[in-house]
């Protein structure tokens, strides 16, 4: 199975991600993880991507498109993978479709999480009074700047997958017990 998850921050991409994970062994790579470890590692991409990504700005597609490429050429990439949090934008998309192609594999199912905007900003902001470390882009500003980035740039990606084929749709404010079992069904045998 070759998925991404698609949904606007806060709607359970990564919970989802893990528990896929969990049963199917997939790989997982979440573009947010990969550039919050380059930045704690002090990397010339995280030096690259620090500025927007604490204001809650997209990262540049090249340096995002980077590090898609370099997994996805990784053996463990071959018997399946989830992307997180990627494409969230219309050249990322593009990008991946072409990159693909080359690889000879294509992308078996988009799945969106929906929920709406005032469940998402309940959940960041439960998610930020949790956690000792905090992010940085999980202030007030940030979160909208979040959402205004997703509804410009990553909504469109929607139609994208749709004209594909390859998009479906998941009530992601349901309990994360019933969003699996809805993903499981949307995915498996794929
Ligand atoms: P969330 O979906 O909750 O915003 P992520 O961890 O997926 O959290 O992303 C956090 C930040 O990382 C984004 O606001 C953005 O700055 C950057 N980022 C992650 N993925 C991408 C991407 N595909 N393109 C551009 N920027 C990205």
């Amino acid at each position: 199975m070759r998925l991404v998850l698609f949904g606007a921050p806060g709607a359970g991409k990564g919970t989802q991600a893990e528990r896929l994970v969990k049963e199917f062994g997939l790989m997982h790579l979440s573009t947010g993880d990969a550039l919050r470890k380059a930045i704690r590692e002090g990397t010339e991409l995280g030096l690259k991507a620090q500025g927007f990504m604490d204001r809650g700005d997209l990262v540049p597609d090249a340096v995002v498109i980077g590090i898609v490429k370099e997994a996805l050429k990784a053996p463990a990439a071959q018997d399946g993978f989830i992307l997180d949090g990627f494409p969230r934008t219309t050249p990322q998309a593009l990008e991946l479709e072409k990159f693909l192609k080359e690889l000879r594999l294509d992308l078996t199912r988009v799945v969106s999480l929906q929920v709406n905007e005032e469940e998402l900003v309940k959940r960041i902001l439960g998610r930020k009074a949790q956690s000792k470390e905090g992010r940085a882009d999980d202030d007030e500003n940030a979160i909208r700047f979040r959402f205004k980035a997703f509804a410009e740039q990553t909504l469109p990606l929607k139609k994208f997958y749709q004209d594909r084929h390859l998009l479906t749709e998941i009530n992601g404010a349901q309990a994360v017990e019933q969003v699996y079992s809805e993903l499981k069904a949307a995915v498996v045998g794929d």
